[in-house]
Order: C-alpha cells, then sequence, then structure tokens
C-alpha cells in the first residue's frame, strides 16, 4: 500500500495530524499498536484523570460544603467500583469519537506496531506476529511518552503504582505516599485525597510545582493542605519496597536523615519518558538525546529529510495541546502553508480544586533574563462570584514589562482558572498590554474580573474593589 503520508501513534498529536494530512489531500495511514485510538491522553491520561477528578471534587463538595449551602444528604458514600466504571465508559466514548473522525476523514488505521524497514517503508506487525508494509512519502512519528521512574523505586504496578494503575484502583486506599510533587502527583493525589485518603508527597525540590510561578505553588501548598494533604520537600527518596499489603518507602529528608514512610500503594510520578522502543529508528540512522528524545528543526524534521517527529517524543512541554498543533504544524507545512505556532505561549494547567493555571514567563525567568518587569495581582475572595460560590482561594497574578507595560507572563490559581487562561493566551498572543486588558469590559459577577483588576494593579492604577 502506498501513501503520501504514515503517522506512528495516535494520541493527540499523531490523530490530529492524521486528520490536518486528510483534510488537506494528503492519502493517510496512522498506525497505532494498542486496540483503541487517542494515545496516552484519551486512554490513561487527560481525559480519564479529569473524570475521576470531577466525581472525586463532587464527593467532596457534597461531604464539606452542601450543608453550607443548605442541602444535606445522609448516608454520602463513594462507590468507587462505580466512579471507575463511569471514568472507563467516558474514555472509550472519547476513542470511539476518534474511530468514527478517523473513518470519516477517510484515514486508513493500522493496528500493530509501527517500525522503520527504511525511510520509505513502515512495517506494522499486528497481535498475531503479521508484517504488512506500507509504503510512504512521509512519515510523522507521534509515539509519546511513558511514565519515568528512578533506581529503587521501580513501579511493580501492584503496590508501587504509576499514573496508569492509580487511575484503575479497585478501593480508596487508607493512605497513598506520592513521589513527586508535580502534575500528575498533584492531580491523582487530589483525587484520592477527596475520597477519604491521607495522601503524603515526597517531593525533591523546595516546592510543589517547582517549574511553574513559585507563588503558584505557594498558593497550592496551603489550598491541598487543607484538603488533608502532607508534603515532605527536599526529600530524596532512596528505596520502595512492596511489603505484600503496602509499601514502605525509605528516603533522606531536607537534613539528610533516613526516614521510613508506611502507606498502602506508593505512586511513582516523576515525570515521563519519550518513547521510541521497538520503533526501529536505527534502521534509517536516527538516535535519540540523553533523555530519549527525537531530535528535530525547528519545522520539527529529524535530520531524515522526510522523517517528522512532533509531541511528547520532541522537546517541549508534555501536553496534549502542543502535541496537537505540531500536528498540525507538520501537515500544514507540507501542505505549502507557512504556519506558525507560538511555543512561547503553550498554556499550562494543573487541574487540582481550584485550578491552577499559567502562561509565558515566570517571575523567577524574568529575574534570570534581567527583564525590568512589574507586577499587578488580585485575590480572588475579593470577588462576589468567588463568595457567591465559597471559592474564596487564589488569585491572578500579571507580569508587565515596566517600560512598555507589554504582558509577559499570567498565573492564577483560582476557581475555573483552567478555562480563565486563554483570555491571557489570546492577550499575549496579540501582544496586549495590561492597559490593555484593563480597559476592557469584564462580565460581572465572573471569576474573570480577578484578571481586569490584576491587570489595573500591574498598570500601577489601583484595583477597584480592593
Ligand atoms: P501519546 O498520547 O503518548 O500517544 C502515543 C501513541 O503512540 C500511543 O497510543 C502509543 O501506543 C502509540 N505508539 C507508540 N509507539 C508505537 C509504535 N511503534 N507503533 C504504533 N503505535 C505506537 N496533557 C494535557 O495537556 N492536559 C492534561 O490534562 C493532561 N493530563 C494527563 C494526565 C495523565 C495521568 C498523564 C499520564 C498525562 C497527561 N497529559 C496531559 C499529558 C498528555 O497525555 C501527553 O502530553 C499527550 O498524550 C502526548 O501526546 P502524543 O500524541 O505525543 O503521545
Ligand atoms: P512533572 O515533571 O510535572 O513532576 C514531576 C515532579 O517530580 C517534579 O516536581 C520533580 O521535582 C519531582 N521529582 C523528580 N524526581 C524526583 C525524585 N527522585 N524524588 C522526588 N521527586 C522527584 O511530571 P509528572 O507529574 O510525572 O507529569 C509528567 C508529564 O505529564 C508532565 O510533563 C506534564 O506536563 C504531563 N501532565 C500534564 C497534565 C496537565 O496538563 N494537567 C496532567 C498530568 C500530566
Amino acid at each position: 500500500m502506498k501513501y503520501d503520508v504514515v503517522i506512528i501513534g495516535s494520541g493527540p498529536g499523531g490523530y490530529v495530524s492524521a486528520i490536518r494530512f486528510a483534510q488537506l489531500g494528503f492519502k493517510t495511514a496512522l498506525i497505532e499498536k494498542y486496540n483503541t485510538l487517542g494515545g496516552t491522553c484519551l486512554n490513561v491520561g487527560c481525559i480519564p484523570s479529569k473524570a475521576l477528578l470531577d466525581s472525586s471534587e463532587h464527593y467532596h463538595e457534597a461531604a464539606h460544603n452542601f450543608l453550607k449551602h443548605g442541602i444535606s444528604i445522609d448516608n454520602l458514600k463513594v462507590d468507587m467500583a462505580k466512579m471507575i466504571e463511569r471514568k472507563a465508559q467516558v474514555v472509550s466514548q472519547t476513542c470511539d469519537g476518534i474511530k468514527y473522525l478517523m473513518d470519516k476523514n477517510k484515514i486508513e488505521v493500522h493496528q500493530g506496531l509501527g517500525s522503520f524497514v527504511d525511510n520509505t517503508h513502515i512495517k506494522v506487525t499486528d497481535a498475531d506476529g503479521k508484517d504488512t508494509i506500507l509504503e510512504t512519502t512521509y512519515v510523522v512519528i507521534a509515539t509519546g511518552s511513558k511514565p519515568n521512574f528512578f533506581p529503587g523505586m521501580v513501579p511493580d504496578k501492584k503496590r508501587i503504582i504509576t499514573s496508569t494503575e492509580a487511575l484503575e484502583l479497585k478501593e480508596v486506599p487508607n493512605k497513598m505516599i506520592v513521589i513527586g510533587g508535580g502534575v500528575i502527583g498533584l492531580e491523582l493525589g487530589s483525587v484520592y485525597a477527596r475520597l477519604g485518603c491521607k495522601v503524603e508527597v515526597l517531593e525533591f525540590a523546595s516546592s510543589i510545582i517547582p517549574t511553574m510561578d513559585k507563588a503558584l505553588g505557594k498558593e497550592l501548598t496551603k489550598v491541598l493542605k487543607k484538603e488533608g494533604f502532607k508534603f515532605h520537600l527536599q526529600t530524596q527518596v532512596k528505596n520502595v519496597e512492596n511489603t505484600g499489603k503496602g509499601v514502605k518507602v525509605t528516603a533522606l529528608n531536607k537534613k539528610k536523615e533516613e526516614v521510613t514512610f508506611e502507606a498502602d500503594y506508593c505512586l511513582v510520578a516523576v515525570g515521563r519518558k519519550p518513547y521510541t522502543t521497538g520503533l526501529g529508528l536505527e534502521n534509517i540512522g536516527i538516535e535519540t538525546d540523553k533523555r530519549g528524545m527525537i531530535e528535530t528543526n525547528h519545522q520539527l524534521q529529524t535530520k531524515v529529510s522526510n522523517v517528522y517527529a512532533i509531541g511528547d517524543v520532541v522537546k517541549g512541554p508534555m501536553l496534549a495541546h502542543k502535541a496537537s498543533e505540531e500536528g498540525v504544524f507538520v501537515a500544514e507545512l507540507l501542505a505549502g502553508q507557512k504556519p506558525h505556532f507560538n511555543y512561547n505561549l503553550i498554556p499550562g494547567v494543573v487541574y487540582t480544586w481550584p485550578e491552577v493555571a499559567a502562561v509565558g514567563k515566570t517571575e523567577e525567568e524574568l529575574k534570570a533574563e534581567g527583564v525590568n518587569y512589574k507586577v499587578g495581582s488580585f485575590p480572588m475572595k475579593a470577588l462576589g462570584r468567588s463568595r457567591a460560590s465559597m471559592d474564596l482561594m487564589g488569585f491572578v497574578k500579571i507580569l508587565a514589562d515596566a517600560e512598555t507595560d507589554e504582558v509577559l507572563g499570567v498565573h492564577m490559581i483560582g476557581a475555573r482558572a483552567a478555562d480563565m487562561i486563554m483570555e491571557a493566551v489570546i492577550a499575549m498572543e496579540y501582544r496586549a498590554s495590561a492597559e490593555d486588558i484593563a480597559r476592557i469590559c469584564h462580565p460581572h459577577p465572573t471569576f474573570t474580573e480577578a484578571i481586569k483588576e490584576a491587570a489595573l494593579d500591574a498598570t500601577g492604577k489601583i484595583a477597584i474593589h480592593i
């Protein structure tokens, strides 16, 4: 079979790229080794984690806040099996949706492991070991990533688990140790903390979400402590042992003393690594860097000129929307268009409640770069909308250039921050000043008023509601 383009991997990078290629008239094939489409994101990532985050937040609200709203419920309890079943339904409907889109766009899907024979021939090996060879002009590698771990914390997938198993637990554990205070640790830790599990986070760095603006980590620590989280920062895990009924974790605390923790489960959430196993990159002379990533030029082209790579397998934040934008970029580029993707404006979100969201430079980055900046901020608790819904924690912080007033970074923690951040992304894409945002009429009462007020503060004018 001869194609214009073969895409290996059906995650948000691969399947979105396939659709755009097909829309642009390319004869397109998509290879996926699993029997469902959608990759990490749809099967064991973004979608199932958000399904469980929503379910657990409903329970938490009912248990802790409904009475204050004048609603009482007797015998409130968690049915874990039902919660996991709902999550599975959400996943399967979403994956079926991708199958529908492939058919609609006449994309040929081949199930099996894709590997390079040479740069224009891809072998697909199905579950029975049968090989099919696809001939193609272009190839897009979109093979994504897998959970990372370090020596001493090798997941056994029973008690020492990764995010994949944490999305499938049959019980609410009494206690869970989470290694890594990053996005996965805090999102999945939140799911179980809200359901009544004692969650203790062991983090190597001196704050949680250490790559985001420091103010966010500080506020999120307060929020999560209220939810019952315990944090052990500057803690270096040495060993994790499955004791049969649980786990024993040995670590060095910040004073370098040995400390031990016992729990039912240990979730290892110390980042993800690019996945290229079995891809046969050696057959076309492509090597990976020391982190396992495929190197590309700024147009996502590998050193083999007809082979491109996108998503988690190449550098940049490991985010679904980044993978998808890169998939569209390559398709439009090969169709002769002049696509544009602004890597400085990829928003990041942590789906705790309240949510954390950010775009652009952090205050720490601006300091390190010697940029002369000013800060405007506004607390969520000063908004009428926040009081109405009892979502009082958090703030919006805007960083703007001290001379030009151009917005350089927006960092927020608050109810619906995941959606609110798009106002900042759009403003920054059009290179708005803080004053531009401050002069835009925002609907009342909404959480977005905090963005307007923080922008007012950044311009040096005084925010209204404080
Ligand atoms: P993937 O989604 O990993 O897809 C790669 C696909 O390629 C897989 O299906 C794999 O089976 C297939 N494959 C690999 N090798 C081969 C081969 N040789 N032949 C055939 N098929 C192959 N990101 C967000 O933006 N927002 C979120 O809320 C979010 N939540 C997350 C929650 C969790 C728990 C996790 C683990 C991740 C989350 N992410 C989130 C990250 C997001 O899932 C990834 O950034 C995204 O899936 C990367 O897309 P991709 O297309 O590059 O790769
Ligand atoms: P992460 O990079 O967000 O966090 C890993 C954390 O582990 C960091 O805080 C790091 O300092 C810490 N760490 C590293 N080694 C350690 C060690 N030995 N001991 C203790 N702590 C250690 O990675 P993650 O949470 O595993 O998520 C992986 C990827 O998936 C991320 O790139 C993220 O972007 C993506 N993801 C995104 C979302 C989202 O967008 N909402 C959700 C989940 C995952």
